[in-house]
């Protein structure tokens, strides 16, 4: 007689009915932990990454493929430099952590690298544990070259991968992140180091949960060391990142992920996230659930070309961006925003809606003064030298800038936003001709949305800028100590 089903074992039985007979699960990594947590409330990458669904060949099979991802070639370049980073015994490695993180130990002349090869996940993530307990109690330098570590992630486990962890000889542990991107007189790419503090972050929150079990609980330390190519050559440089922040951040965000049992409750029993099923099958599958489209999802999640065209055509105000759709309050559609900026709908005393109000009066004043301008000077020129382009009224003027400028959109009001979502510089032609241009050009500036509150002209006819303050903050992000 089978053993009665546990609530465990049935949900990894429900999700494995959702991948798809047959096709294995694709593990989590902490670059997809990384990006599900930037994205806490898309129920749809949830349970397709909890069921271990392959999200590029899903993305294929529904003709919305993505070029999300790492080349081939970056990643053959970063496992090389990795093995040179690791040969030795590990001696640069350590050499680096000795140098960066912790100068008053003793030199890591011989350190231990234990065998951690064990089968399947769970027998790896026990051998890592079993190691760097003893590491801990022997207090001497020990490298654990790909750890495997598990964190739980919406009720279901998650088996990470270190590049490495450090055991120092006072008992303190270290990330070590290997990247092949190049660092330049000691700073890197800010993106870059961004992306992989917050892959660390997901590392150390799971390293922690090994070291509370110790006794006494072992330390985490909070600065990983960041090993990369030194000015474009084949040797190591480092630097440690101070990874609190992300930490932090990535901790709650996985905290509010709705847990894997209660999405998979609200679905139909026979729906399927197979890449192999008939595209319109498979497409009401994936709409069967939520999603939360953003611009950053393009840069995160391998569905977002099949979620943007959908977000588009919905007219949702969520592909304009989050700050946007933050300042539009109960505004959730582009109709609805159109709709509240000619007065046809909406509470006057919402205060996104005055500002919708406010920014369409001074559109249409922009335009008077513009027609005023045009037929001054249609006026001069023609008393000057009478001709037959010279007498063409000022409206037609105007109705010909009006097509120029709005394009294929001019039918669709929806067209004249969903162009300036993600594309600052197209953001001011269609917006040209439509009140919600103050909200277009907003989409991915923070500038644009403090004008849209402040009812400042300037700033809302100023769109492509970006603000420095943002910019200052992308850049401050996970920067390495120098
Ligand atoms: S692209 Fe789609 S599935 Fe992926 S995180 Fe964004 S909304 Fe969710």
């Amino acid at each position: 007689m089978p053993p009665p089903r546990t609530r465990g074992t049935a949900l990894r039985h429900r999700l494995a009915e959702l991948r798809g007979p047959e096709i294995p699960a694709k593990a989590l990594d902490a670059r997809a932990l990384a990006a599900l947590a930037a994205n806490p409330g898309c129920e749809r990458r949830a349970i397709l990454d909890g069921a271990g669904v392959n999200k590029t060949a899903l993305a294929s099979a529904l003709g919305a493929p993505s070029a999300f991802g790492q080349s081939q070639f970056a990643l053959t370049r970063g496992n090389a430099f990795e093995a040179r980073v690791k040969s030795d015994g590990g001696a640069e490695l350590l050499r680096l952590v000795h140098e960066k993180l912790n100068r008053g130990a003793e030199p890591p002349s011989a350190a231990e690298v234990p065998d951690l090869t064990a089968i399947g996940p769970e027998g790896r993530t026990a051998r890592t544990e079993l190691a760097l307990r003893e590491a801990t109690a022997a207090g001497a330098w020990t490298l654990l070259d790909h750890p495997m570590l598990a964190l739980d992630v919406a009720g279901s486990p998650a088996f990470l991968e270190p590049d490495a962890v450090v055991v120092h000889p006072d008992g303190g542990w270290t990330v070590v992140e290997i990247k092949s991107f190049p660092m330049l007189d000691g700073s890197a790419d800010p993106a870059k180091v961004g992306a992989a503090a917050r892959q660390a972050a997901v590392y150390v929150l799971a390293l922690e949960e090994v070291a509370a079990r110790l006794d006494p609980p072992a330390r985490v330390r909070h600065h990983v060391l960041l090993v990369c190519p030194k000015d474009f050559s084949n040797l190591a440089t480092a630097s440690a990142v101070d990874i609190r922040k992300q930490r932090a951040v990535t901790a709650r965000q996985l905290a509010r992920l709705t847990r894997l049992q209660d999405i998979a409750d609200t679905l139909p029993e026979d729906i399927c996230f197979s890449p192999e099923l008939p595209g319109e099958k498979l497409t009401a599958a994936v709409e069967a659930v939520p999603a939360t489209y953003a611009p950053e999802c393009l840069s995160a999640c391998e569905l977002a070309f099949h979620c943007r065209d959908r977000s588009r055509t919905a007219g949702a105000v969520t592909s304009l961006g989050r700050s946007v759709r933050a300042e539009l309050g109960g505004l959730t559609t582009v109709e609805d925003v159109l709709a509240a900026a000619h007065g046809r709908a909406g509470d006057p005393a919402d205060p996104a809606v005055a500002a919708l109000r406010r920014a369409a009066e001074l559109r249409a004043e922009a335009l008077r003064q513009a027609d005023a301008r045009a037929f001054g000077r249609e006026g001069t020129a023609a008393s000057a030298a009478p001709s037959q382009e010279s007498t063409a009224p000022a409206e037609a003027l105007r109705e010909q800038d009006s097509a120029a400028a709005v394009g294929p959109g001019a039918e669709d009001p929806t067209a004249a936003v969903a162009p300036g979502a993600e594309d600052p510089t197209a953001a001011v032609a269609p917006g040209a001709e439509d009140p919600t241009a103050a909200v277009a050009p907003g989409a991915e500036d923070p500038t644009a949305v403090t004008a849209l509150g402040q009812h400042n002209p300037t700033a809302a006819a100023a769109p492509g800028r970006q603000s420095p303050t943002a910019a200052a903050a992308t850049g401050q992000e996970g920067a390495p100590c120098r």
